[in-house]
């Protein structure tokens, strides 16, 4: 297609209009005063109307993208260039668009505020492109092609060579959305359009940019498409205030996708071991499809634990799913967690009740012989008229962390097994910190102490196991014994009664009511000044004896081995 062939799909009346000028436009020279516009002379910053060409703007995204600046249209958001190729392009109540399904929902949105048919073509039902049954919805009014790569909510991405058929083989525009390129393996086709004058390509700085609430989306094409676009927009549609900090961001920052994308073949990976998750699609975006048992389920116990996703179960195509952005890791591991207490039918809710969910995963094929296939977990719930406890541990650190008690100090200390033992753990607690801090920690003791045990499993071959730490004036001593009988000694000092917002005196009965949970020998000793150090010591301490007893070395022997024992 050349620039004649495209100009045969413009809308007559946009060929036929004069776009908007401003006096500035017009001018040569180097202006001084500024009476042209009905602007305020007085510079409070914002007197002034912004530059409607976003020159300098589209300098820097040019040098950026590696493109020239005049192949570029910057809109109020991507969904400002899906709305002005409808508008260019599209008679309303005559033309029609085509779009694959299930995808983004702006394109069908923007093709019914202006009045053009919209026709959708299933993808097949591993959400691949059927080239063939796209092209043949198309017919001589067929003036867009909206084709979403990588696809949201399907989160793949169609093989180039077929984008390209597509795009030489459909007689109008074709509109492809890279809104998610910059986590894909998969390459841009920012290189193709010189080669192909009918495509424009849809970015944005909302995603791997950060940008969402500045709202810049970009569009890529020929320049006499991206001419075509600017005659038809807005002026100013993009503000003053917008373009500098969009100016600056650009200049000081990249787009994070790599901590992205490790967080998200995390997740997946986490979520496909959960019973109650079917499938968990492929994504090369920053999100995942899953499929799962109860999606409507699983939607509100998020929602009830402050999580939001995006339900798509409704959607034809997405029955089953919900689509789940990549978050923090903090926030990943919140919601794994949420999914996994979903999963193992465990709920938050009841009272007065123990289960215990113990999983051991081992590859179906060797059941039972190869211990270091075996995933040793373990989810332990209780609830008692004062606390409700839930507690993940994976021995084996693979699982995903959080902690919460509402304690600030003591999730610290837990904080400090986590970091010192290897072992994941998940530990959520809500008690009755109104009344005191006793039950939450004592309880907390227990239902770990019980977590730790049954994902251990058998003890046979475990012994004793000791750690002395020093903590700079301080030092601290643990042994811990799981093969022996109950039994707790206790050792250390302290005076002040809190530390933080925990009392010192619970740190006592932390440990009284772990050994006595886990059916473990524990004996505690520390000597110091500074108290702070000195209970960080013992968590510290613990932790590694912890770590020690609980390592796979020590399995295959009826007698301990001394690997990893200071
Ligand atoms: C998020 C998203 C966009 C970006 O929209 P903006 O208006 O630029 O924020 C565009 N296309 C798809 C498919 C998206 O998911």
């Amino acid at each position: 297609m050349d620039t004649k062939d495209i100009e045969r799909l413009v809308r007559p009346n946009i060929l036929a209009m004069a776009p908007y000028s401003t006096a500035r436009d017009e001018c040569e020279g180097n202006p001084e005063i500024f009476l042209d516009a009905n602007e305020s002379p007085y510079d409070n910053g914002f007197n002034r109307y912004p530059d409607p060409h976003q020159k300098k703007l589209k300098m820097k995204v040019a040098a950026i993208k590696g493109i020239g600046a005049e192949h570029i249209f910057i809109g109020n958001g991507s969904d400002e260039a899906i709305d002005l190729a409808y508008r260019v392009f599209c008679r309303p109540g005559i033309d029609n668009a085509i779009s694959i399904s299930p995808t983004y929902g702006m394109y069908g949105v923007a093709a019914a505020t202006n009045d053009v048919e919209f026709r959708e073509v299933p993808l097949r039902k591993d959400f691949s492109l059927d080239e063939e049954a796209l092209l043949a919805a198309a017919d001589e009014n067929s003036r867009l092609l909206f084709i979403c790569c990588p696809n949201n909510p399907t989160g793949n991405s169609f093989p180039k060579e077929q984008l390209l058929r597509i795009i030489s083989a459909f007689k109008g525009i074709v509109v492809i959305d890279e809104a998610y390129i910059d986590f894909s393996s998969g390459a841009s086709l920012l290189a193709e359009l010189d080669s192909h004058r009918n495509l424009i390509i849809l970015q944005t700085f909302s995603k791997a940019w950060g940008m969402a609430g500045l709202r810049v989306g970009l569009a890529f094409a020929s320049p006499y498409i991206t001419g075509l676009f600017s005659n038809v927009k807005y002026p100013y549609n993009i503000n003053g205030l917008t373009q500098e900090i969009v100016m600056k961001k650009l200049e000081t920052s990249v787009p994070d996708t790599v901590n992205i994308v490790r967080e998200r073949e995390r997740a997946a990976k986490a979520l496909s071991e959960y019973r109650g998750i079917m499938e968990v699609c492929p994504s090369d975006a920053n999100f995942i499809l899953v499929k799962c048992v109860d999606p409507k389920g699983l939607y509100k116990t998020l929602i009830r634990n402050g999580i939001i996703v995006r339900d798509r179960s409704g959607v034809r195509g997405c029955e089953g799913c919900l689509r789940i952005s990549i978050g923090t890791r903090k926030e990943n591991d919140r919601m794994l967690y949420t999914v996994g207490k979903w999963s193992s039918g465990l709920s938050p809710a009841g009272t007065s009740e123990e289960r215990t969910v113990s999983e051991t995963a081992v590859s179906p094929d060797e059941t039972g012989t190869d211990r270091t296939a075996e995933r040793r977990r373990a989810t332990v719930f209780r609830a008692t008229s004062e606390t409700g406890i839930t507690i993940m541990t994976d021995l084996d650190g693979k699982g995903p962390c959080f902690i919460s008690t509402g304690i600030g100090f003591f999730d610290h200390m837990l904080d400090q097994i986590v970091h010192h033992s290897g072992i994941s753990m998940l530990v959520d607690a809500k008690g009755d910190l109104c009344v005191d801090e006793h039950h939450t920690i004592e309880d907390t003791a227990i239902v770990l102490g019980k977590a730790v045990s049954e994902a251990l499993g058998s003890k046979a071959g475990i012994a004793r196991y000791g750690f002395v730490l020093p903590m700079d004036e301080s030092e601290a001593s643990v042994l811990l014994d799981f093969g022996g009988r109950i039994d707790f000694r206790w050792d250390a000092e302290f005076s002040r009664e809190k530390i933080g917002d925990m009392p010192t005196e619970m740190f006592r009965h932390f440990f009284k009511s772990f050994a006595e949970s886990a059916g473990c020998n524990l004996h505690i000793c520390a000597k110091g000044e500074n108290e702070h150090h000195k209970i960080e010591g013992i968590f510290k301490a613990f932790a590694r004896a912890l770590k020690a007893a609980i390592s796979r070395d020590a399995f295959p022997y009826s007698l301990p081995s001394s690997k990893g024992v200071l």
